[in-house]
């Protein structure tokens, strides 16, 4: 929703659920994790009120544990690299009856969300740095792509690999072929002249 005509918030959540979207994807930037803000729980329980689809949040921010429990949202996924409790942070939101997922930056090395790989609902790995919209796709964080879908395959786990920044049918279709079956897609869609043709481009 980032890339969304923030004037017409309601009408872009229904023009995108319309035009095909599984889900809802929620940026929240507190200008301190990245250098950007974008909106928070007040306006995310407004679009509560009109989405029908999943609403997936993802927080960057610096304290996540302090947005936790003012979402009731589907799914929250939080970064690794603040310093926080990570783990204790996911069960909190488990608690309150929403999925979790555990986002990765890109200069940020793989090995810091394994030991939490069985804890989560879903894995958000950043083909952007995080905090704006509109940047150029990372090619190299496909490995990671492929290292997640490697893990989750010899562990028996199952998941969501999910990506997010500079995503459009290009891209899109690498990181699927690498295993990531959620994609996040901004401007592709939000600034397609049909934005129904470019989600079943994204698809297809
Ligand atoms: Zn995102």
């Amino acid at each position: 929703m980032l890339a969304c005509d923030f004037t017409r918030l309601g009408h872009e959540c229904e023009r995108m659920e319309k035009a095909g979207a599984d889900w809802l994807h929620l940026d929240v930037m507190d200008g301190h994790f990245v250098d950007n803000i974008s909106f928070g729980p007040p306006i995310i329980d407004w679009i509560e009120k009109v989405a029908t689809v999943l609403l997936d949040v993802h927080l960057m921010v610096e304290r996540p544990g302090d947005f936790v429990p003012r979402l009731r949202t589907s799914n929250i996924t939080i970064h690794v690299e603040p310093d926080y409790d990570v783990a204790g942070t996911l069960k909190e939101i488990r608690s309150q009856g929403a999925t979790c997922g555990l986002a990765i930056s890109p200069p940020t090395p793989f090995e810091k969300v394994e030991p939490f790989l069985d804890q989560i609902d879903l894995l958000l790995v950043m083909t952007v740095n995080p905090g704006f919209g509109g940047q150029k796709f990372i090619p190299a964080m496909v490995e990671k792509v492929e290292r997640a879908a490697r893990i989750r395959k010899e562990r028996g786990l199952d998941f969501h690999i999910e990506v997010d920044g500079g995503i459009n049918h290009e891209t899109g279709a690498l990181c699927r072929k690498s295993g990531a079956n959620v994609m996040v897609a901004g401007t592709a869609v939000f600034r397609a002249p049909d934005a129904a043709e470019a989600i079943a481009e994204l698809r297809r």
